[in-house]
């Protein structure tokens, strides 16, 4: 019947009737909700592989793999520690057996744990997969915000992520999006330079290429970012890592805020603090930085972790802490959400009893936990805990080798080219000289395969030093090597041995150009510190030498930050600015020399000519106060060796016809600015054009301009493009004295290469952030 027929429909819609699926937020607190106090906890902690690791590793060992079960059960079973990083004995491994490794320590937390909750494995990836043995490496960061290409810049990232996870791992501590505002900090070179709005621009576009566009990093091509280093890291007043910071907090968030903010607003997982200190204060234990000003102001919601060994820094080092115990109270309750132990336990006996102890609010654990966990169920790790390298064909391929090639071609700077003496000519002898001339290390940096590089040159034999690459381009025949200087590879980054310098002044006669390559051996951190800004003394003298001989010196520069080579520079014919361009800057050198890639990189940093001239181009109008008295300005050869920005082409470029679409704006406007750009030389090249303004009279001393716009084309001969940059009046702002983002009446001067024009602002106007 009709009324039995629906009565049966009525059953089966109801049987059928969906069940609201748990949303991942739902599946958290599930959890939470079961979770002891010492589970919360474990999972709050992070500890290195070495504590669970037996004896030495050897990458690409055969051997079983040497996790001590003891320990691995003693971390994960019973103190439930949620995370492991890096590396055991500062080795990298190949994707197989890093699956090994995972897959062995994720069946112990899935199975053998009371709630089988996955672990976070998370690895300094930085300018690839670093610990990854066959990884693609791209040009370190400096390096690729010498391209001044976002989209390349994406790709790196992505081409990081896809390698990282075929090595098991879900999450990268990258990107870097400190300032590199000091040229003698160690770290410069993690860093895309000293301006704030490409540092933003770029540290986005690594964010997405990480963590994917559509922001799902549960795909196994993905992974989570950690944004570094929370907040004004890199500034110290020594120059040294990790020593005491004075940043006012204007200038904190005018120029050390934004690109984190831009990361986070463009999804960032994760972020890790400052192992500093900043105005009396380390930032480990600064709640005003780490909740109010991360978490309450800035909304970010995910997973706030310590630098290395950072909490036990608060009493061992920082003194702000009279006792370990008081250490870990400090930082929780300043906002950190997991600690980077890495070595020892008590963080977790001592947080555990301070929670019993009403010292540390539950309310506080359970933010902390949440997060973490709505990260691994983002990451989907419940379901895939572990990804096996076979599911990655392009590991290591070809495109992607292609790509960090191109990346490097673009990062390479030419900053001097007299005479037009490069590209070098067909069937040139060539004398290549220095200790960088036929290093991986140095070409690598820091964070390849090791901590500090020094374990490069035994993934050298896959690659080409500068020296090989032009081996291979010039033919074999026509290329002497005498170093002059060498460094030692097993050494600290500063010692250098084999100074034989008349044998290098010797074969030049009878070559047509000198190719000397100096700069710095890998480093980073506080091993890098530095005592003198100046090229070494023995790298100088081989320089002041070889200029002596009357052949053309081509200088090349492979360094992690600009060292002094005022005492010569006058005397060479050519300067390249390699950075550390990674494991296809060799080819991608010898492709330049000779012509076969035209230069584009452009400086992301001012560098200096003297140690007491440090200054960064956004300077204040004081800082020229001697130009006004006709003595010698910023650009003049008195002051710094190169500006910020520049950079050499084998061709010519040509600019006309600035124009902006008003003269008068409000404040919540946005104008456009055009200009035409054509290639007046005789072949194809790249060209970055970067907008500045000025704002011309403020109520706080202005900067003497700001880079608020660039883009990078490619033009043939002849061809001319019209580029059009669309700035918002709020893009003008600066941080007023009492902190608000502000624009004021008044004018405004917007340059693109030597044309200026003006803009008006037609009122003063406070921003709500
Ligand atoms: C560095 C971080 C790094 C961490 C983990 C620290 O010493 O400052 O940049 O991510 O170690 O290796």
């Amino acid at each position: 019947s009709i009324t039995g027929l629906s009565v049966m429909l009525l059953f089966v819609l109801q049987a059928q009737a969906p069940v609201r699926p748990l949303t991942l937020q739902d599946q958290v607190e599930a959890l939470l909700a079961k979770m002891t106090v010492e589970e919360k906890v474990g999972q709050m902690a992070q500890v290195t592989l070495d504590v669970i690791t037996k004896g030495p590793n050897e990458y690409v060992s055969d051997e079983p793999l040497q996790l001590d079960p003891a320990l691995v059960k003693k971390a994960l079973v019973q103190y439930h520690v949620g995370s492991v990083l890096n590396t055991a004995n500062n080795r990298a491994r190949t994707p197989e057996k890093w699956y090994e490794i995972i897959s062995q320590l994720q069946n112990v937390a899935t199975k053998e744990t009371r709630l089988k909750i996955p672990l976070l494995y998370g690895i300094d990836a930085v300018h690839g997969a670093t610990y990854t043995a066959g990884a693609t490496f791209f040009p370190q960061q400096i390096g690729q915000a010498a391209m001044w290409n976002r989209a390349l810049v994406r790709r790196g990232a992505e081409i990081c992520a896809y390698e990282t996870r075929a090595s098991s791992i879900p999450w990268a501590f990258a990107p870097v999006l400190d300032m590199g505002r000091d040229a003698r900090f160690p770290r410069l070179w993690e860093t895309f330079g000293e301006d704030v709005y490409l540092v933003s621009a770029l540290g986005k576009e690594m964010v997405d290429g990480l963590e994917g566009d559509d922001n799902n990093v549960a795909g196994n091509r993905r992974v989570a970012s950690c944004l570094k280093h929370f907040l004004g890291y890199q500034v110290p007043q020594s120059g040294k890592d990790r020593t005491p910071a004075f940043i006012p907090e204007t200038e904190l968030r005018e120029r050390h805020l934004p690109s984190f903010k831009a990361a986070i607003d463009a999804g960032a997982r994760s972020i890790m603090v400052n192992s500093g200190i900043i105005n009396g204060i380390s930032v480990h234990a600064n709640h005003d930085i780490l909740t109010k000003l991360l978490k309450e102001e800035l909304g970010f919601k995910g997973v706030v972790v310590t630098d290395w060994k950072d909490i036990d820094n608060l009493h061992e080092r920082d003194k702000v802490a009279a006792t370990p115990k008081e250490a870990v109270k400090l930082a929780i309750n300043a906002g950190v959400d997991m600690s980077m132990i890495p070595y020892n336990f008590r963080f977790c006996d001592y947080l555990v009893e301070l929670v019993k102890e009403g010292q540390v609010p539950m309310t506080r654990i359970d933010d902390a936990v949440r997060r973490i966990l709505t990260l691994k169920f983002e990451l989907d790790l419940f379901k895939t805990p572990v990804t096996s390298f076979k599911n990655y064909p392009e590991f290591g391929s070809k495109a992607f080798e292609q790509s960090a090639y191109e990346a490097a071609g673009e990062s390479i700077t030419l900053l001097k080219n007299t005479s037009n003496v490069l590209p070098l000519k067909k069937g040139a002898k060539l004398l290549v000289t220095g200790p960088n001339a036929n290093s991986m290390r140095s070409l690598n940096g820091g964070w390849s395969y090791s901590w500090q590089g020094e374990k490069v040159s035994e993934f050298a034999d896959r690659y080409n030093t500068m020296l090989e690459a032009l081996q291979k381009k010039a033919g074999s025949d026509a290329v002497k090597f005498v170093p002059g200087v060498s460094y030692k590879d097993d050494g600290k980054y500063w010692q250098e041995k084999d100074v034989n310098i008349d044998a290098a002044v010797q074969a030049a006669a009878g070559v047509d150009y000198v190719i000397l390559c100096v700069g710095e051996n890998s480093y980073t951190e506080k091993p890098g510190d530095l005592h003198d800004l100046s090229l070494s003394a023995n790298q100088v003298a081989l320089a002041q030498a070889l200029v002596k001989t009357g052949k053309p010196v081509i200088l090349v520069l492979n360094e992690g930050r600009p060292r002094l080579i005022s005492a010569f520079e006058k005397d060479v014919q050519a300067v390249v600015q390699t950075y550390l361009p990674g494991n296809f800057g060799g080819d991608a050198l010898a492709a330049i020399l000779f012509g076969e890639i035209n230069p584009s990189g452009k400086l992301p940093y001012t560098y200096p000519m003297y140690a007491n001239t440090l200054v960064t181009y956004d300077h204040k109008p004081s800082e020229e106060q001697n130009k006004m008295q006709g003595m010698y300005d910023y650009e003049s050869d008195f002051a710094i060796q190169y500006p910020f920005g520049f950079g050499l082409s084998y061709t010519t470029f040509e600019y006309s016809d600035l124009q902006v679409d008003k003269t008068v704006l409000n404040p919540e406007e946005s104008f456009a600015v055009s200009v035409t750009v054509k290639n007046t030389g005789a072949r194809a090249g790249k060209e970055v054009i970067q907008l500045f303004t000025s704002d011309l009279y403020a109520s706080m001393t202005p900067d003497v301009k700001r880079l608020r716009g660039f883009d990078k084309i490619l033009l043939t001969p002849g061809q001319s493009q019209k580029v059009t940059f669309t700035v918002k009046a709020r893009d003008l702002a600066f941080v007023n004295k009492d902190l608000r983002w502000t624009v004021e009446a008044g004018d405004y001067e917007v340059s693109i290469g030597t044309l200026k024009t003006k803009i008006q602002l037609s009122k003063t106007h406070a921003f709500a952030n």
